[in-house]
């Protein structure tokens, strides 16, 4: 990876704010059928398959 194309990616704590302050609390049924609560103690982890389409699972599910 060149320098150029290294400046192009940002810290992943830039992501997790985006998504705290997205997501805080917000409930969700996942293509598998579980559910998530983000930033819940005890809620679900889960999946997220990458492509054009975005698959979300729940962890317990994936592969
Ligand atoms: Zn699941």
């Amino acid at each position: 990876m060149t320098k150029e194309q290294k400046k192009a990616y940002q810290d992943v704590e830039v992501l997790k704010a985006i998504l705290s302050k997205t997501l805080a609390g917000a409930k969700f049924r996942l293509d598998c059928g579980h559910h998530i609560t983000f930033n819940h103690t005890l809620g679900n982890d889960i999946t997220i398959y990458n492509g054009k389409k975005l698959k979300i699972i729940c962890s317990q599910c994936g592969y």
